[in-house]
């Protein structure tokens, strides 16, 4: 059994056999076609791009016809580079220039295609650069004669894994029989991202090298809300995703009702729930389900969705967008936590032995000032755009803090000195997430306006438990005792401060430590969009004197079982219809 976390595009669960697609790599050698033979070359090129307009034709027209005109006309982009008059001249000049194949002279105006759209500033638009491998593909496949591999002949219900879904693949899925999918690569606004919210298929995309741990057959879940997913799953693990979905679907229809009311305990206390994002688009969804801002948005996810590490420019218009989508709610921008699971040891030539304990984070960051500076400005110069705040992750030294507030100071002078408008007074904050941050909280609280508690790595380094790893993932638990004199600790030590606290890692969206949560005082809850409207009905169905009885007595077992044990009796006097 293997546990994958991606990026959930969109929601749902299913559990299928898996039909894994090949990366289907098509090698075009350069091969030198003496002068008098190129004429057969033209011919062929124009027999492929016909015939690829044929298929692209009949493809849009049925698309269309299933999922509307919004789908359909992704292969409008298609059909238009296939007959730009300027795209063939390219390719005839190749071919006659190079004296070389037709294949070999498509890839070559398809590549320099694609290293356009990539370069190209609007991440909507650089995200093209998939339609252009698309494309060529397909012309490939005519021009060598390679047969197109389609999912048309399924026989049972299936849950297709690949590398990358190519736009026109996800497409063509065949609805009836492709009930979800799951990715290697991917990001939020790519089309296969867009084209599965629109065909509702549960979908996780960003799983890294999921096609290498999947053989076709295997039955695999895939958790779309959760970005999840479990290849070969247990007895134990199957059944709870069926009742999982089962109990989505029901809640999720009652508690829709609760959107515009407030976060607020029956006696009267209000908190604020904030969604946790990746990419901007993800705003609109969060703020539908009643989020009120968001309280933590990894940045990081703009160097994971690339190739090539963003540029101020790029951070910045990432910022602004989502901050005209929150118009005028808070945005918490954590700096760059890359490194350890966040996939950039392709980045490095030499990979770390304990890249959990490594060069991560703000480490990372204060190893490379020109990489942390650039993020920095762009925070700054947004910051006059919306109510900003910033946030440093993974700290665990007074200096390391000061050190990264004077690299924040410096950028804050160069911006002055330029002339570029921006606030000085923005809240700078810090994630508490490793313990010896949350053992010295007190004198933490003094140099920052807020807290932000990352229970995922606090777990982890209060534990010794890997959270990647499934063989010990028995062990990680948000109960644990000591995980919870230490959020007890942190919280006290930031209220008696007056700065706000918040906890951003997955426990907040846990319905089962909401009572805990609130009982210890926290006002400011960070979670997944799709969690928020459950603990919104957790938190109106008690009081607050309630929750702080339940802290109380959570605080005096000595075992996770004990705690967890004692809270779902508590939960399940507050709303039985959760079980
Ligand atoms: C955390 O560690 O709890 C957290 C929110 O950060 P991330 O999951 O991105 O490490
Ligand atoms: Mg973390």
């Amino acid at each position: 059994m293997e546990i994958k976390k991606g990026i959930g595009v969109s929601p749902g669960v299913v559990i299928c056999p898996a039909v894994v697609l090949d990366a289907e790599d098509l090698v075009v050698p350069k091969r030198h076609v003496p002068t008098e033979q190129l004429a057969p070359e033209f011919e062929r090129l124009g027999h492929a791009i016909a015939q690829s307009v044929v298929d692209l034709t009949r493809l849009r027209d049925d698309v269309t016809g299933k999922h509307g005109k919004e789908i359909g006309g992704i292969f409008d982009f298609h059909l238009g580079i296939l007959k730009d008059k300027s795209m063939l001249t390219q390719v005839t000049k190749e071919i006659k220039n190079q004296s070389t194949t037709a294949e070999y002279a498509f890839t070559v105006v398809m590549r320099r295609y694609a290293t356009t759209f990539s370069a190209m500033q609007d991440r909507y638009l650089s995200e093209r650069v998939k339609d252009v491998y698309d494309i060529e593909r397909r012309v490939l496949r005519h021009l060598i004669g390679q047969q197109h591999q389609d999912l048309l002949h399924l026989t049972q219900d299936v849950v297709v894994i690949a590398h990358d879904l190519l736009p026109s693949q996800t497409a063509a899925l065949d609805r009836n029989r492709v009930k979800g999918f799951a990715t290697d690569a991917g990001g939020r606004t790519s089309h296969t991202a867009i084209v599965a919210r629109a065909m509702g298929i549960p979908a996780v995309v960003g799983l890294g090298n999921l096609t290498q741990e999947v053989n076709g057959g295997d039955i695999v879940i895939i958790d779309g809300n959760a970005g999840v997913v479990i290849v070969n799953p247990d007895e134990e693990q199957l059944a709870e995703h069926r009742e999982t979905e089962k109990r989505r679907v029901k809640m999720e229809t009652q508690l829709a009702t609760l959107v515009d009311l407030p976060a607020e305990t029956l006696d009267g206390v209000v908190v604020s729930l904030q969604a946790n994002i990746e990419f901007p688009a993800e705003i609109g969804d969060a703020l539908a389900r009643g989020a009120l801002g968001i309280g933590l948005y990894r940045t990081e996810f703009l160097f994971l969705g690339s190739d090539v590490e963003p540029t101020e420019e790029d951070h910045f218009n990432a910022y602004s967008d989502a901050l005209r989508r929150l118009s005028g709610r808070p945005l918490v921008i954590r700096t760059l936590d890359l490194g350890a699971d966040k996939q950039t040891q392709h980045r490095q030539s030499n990979p770390e032995r304990n890249p959990f304990l490594g060069d991560r984070s703000i480490r990372m960051c204060l190893h490379d000032i020109p990489m942390f500076k650039r993020q920095l400005r762009a925070i700054m110069r947004a910051s006059v755009l919306g109510d900003v705040r910033i946030m440093f992750p993974m700290i665990s030294t007074l200096m390391e803090l000061r050190q990264a507030k004077m690299v924040l100071n410096d950028v804050m002078e160069e911006l002055e000195d330029e002339g570029i408008p921006f606030r000085r007074d923005l809240p700078v904050g810090m994630m508490v997430e490793v313990p010896a941050a949350a053992i010295m909280a007190t004198n933490f609280a003094k140099e920052v306006n807020f807290f932000s508690i990352g229970t995922n790595d606090l777990i982890q380094y209060t534990l010794a438990v890997d959270r990647t790893n499934e063989k010990v993932a028995g062990l990680f638990c948000p109960a644990h005792p000591s995980v919870l004199l230490l959020l007890r600790d942190i919280i006290r030590a930031g209220s008696r401060s007056g700065i706000s606290v918040s906890v951003c890692g997955e426990m907040a969206g846990e319905p089962l430590y909401t009572l805990l949560l609130l009982g210890l005082g926290l006002n400011v809850f960070s979670m997944n969009g799709p969690d928020i409207p459950e603990v919104k009905k957790i938190i109106r169905s008690t009081t607050m004197e309630h929750a702080k009885t339940v802290a109380r007595k959570v605080m005096s077992f000595d075992s996770e079982r004990q705690v967890m044990h004692f809270l779902r009796e508590e939960m399940r006097k507050i709303i039985p219809e959760a079980f």
